[in-house]
């Protein structure tokens, strides 16, 4: 079932959003060559307590941390560690959800260790499409279009730029839980799906590799990496639909 959200609400989403978009501000400042991803959690912590709100995250399912810091071949939750120190030239997603008043928001980047420069040209690519396949899918969230014109804009970007699609994690509704219906694949067919209707909720969530598509899931149960080795990256937004466009609620 999916709930739509009425104003009030959304006003309330936004706000929950504004701080999930400070943590990984402040997050993606201390990402530099010789932190730790732990380093990343213990800021992320820190700033989700100043504004009163809690980790979406922690706890959920069982997950140990407020963040989700995933370096290079990782794909999604990697688990922040005070043994993994990063090196220039790496590349960190950094994913984190809050919730504050009741209403979620969940928002996703990926970051550079050092000068961008000192990152292999292909996976400085892969960053940009897959950053620019989020705002293509942002684009589509419009009253009167359907889910899989969006999952089908953030394909379109991907495979036409030479990059792969992880199948096994999507988007999602959002609302008074951190996962709610639809889901949101990234990849589909246009016209196809059910309606976007005015006060539905999205985070959208491109996760695309460099290499081929297929991912497994370390032993510790959590961090899915690449099956190949390749680099990947993730970008997401919680979107509201509303008579206006696409309200990006997690953008600061
Ligand atoms: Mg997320
Ligand atoms: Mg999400």
């Amino acid at each position: 079932m999916i709930t739509r959200r009425s104003a009030s609400e959304l006003a309330k989403m936004r706000r929950s959003g504004q701080v999930v978009a400070d943590v990984l501000r402040q997050v993606t400042e201390k990402v530099q060559p010789g932190a730790t991803t732990w380093d990343l959690e213990e800021t992320a912590d820190a700033v989700i307590r100043q504004h009163a709100a809690t980790s979406a995250f922690r706890g959920y399912h069982g997950f140990p941390c407020v963040l989700c810091a995933s370096v290079n071949e990782q794909v999604i939750h990697g688990i922040p560690s005070r043994k993994r120190v990063l090196k220039a030239g790496e590349i960190v997603s950094l994913d984190c959800g809050v919730v504050l008043n009741g209403y979620y928001a969940d928002h996703a980047t990926t970051v550079v260790v050092g000068a961008s420069d000192q990152v292999p040209a292909p996976v400085q690519k892969l960053m940009r499409v897959t950053q620019q396949a989020l705002v293509d899918g942002i684009e589509q969230a419009r009253v009167g279009n359907r889910l899989g014109d969006i999952c089908h804009a953030v394909q379109q970007r991907a495979e036409g730029e030479g990059f792969s699609v992880v199948r096994e994690f999507v988007g999602h509704g959002i609302g008074t839980h951190l996962h709610e219906d639809p889901q949101v694949p990234n990849y589909g067919e246009p016209g196809k799906g059910v309606k976007l209707r005015e006060g539905m909720v999205l985070a959208i969530e491109p996760m695309l590799n460099q290499g081929a598509a297929g991912v497994q899931l370390l032993s510790d149960g959590w961090t899915a990496v690449t099956a190949d080795g390749g680099a990947s990256a993730h970008f997401e937004h919680t979107v509201a639909i509303t008579k206006e466009g696409p309200w990006i609620l997690t953008q600061p």
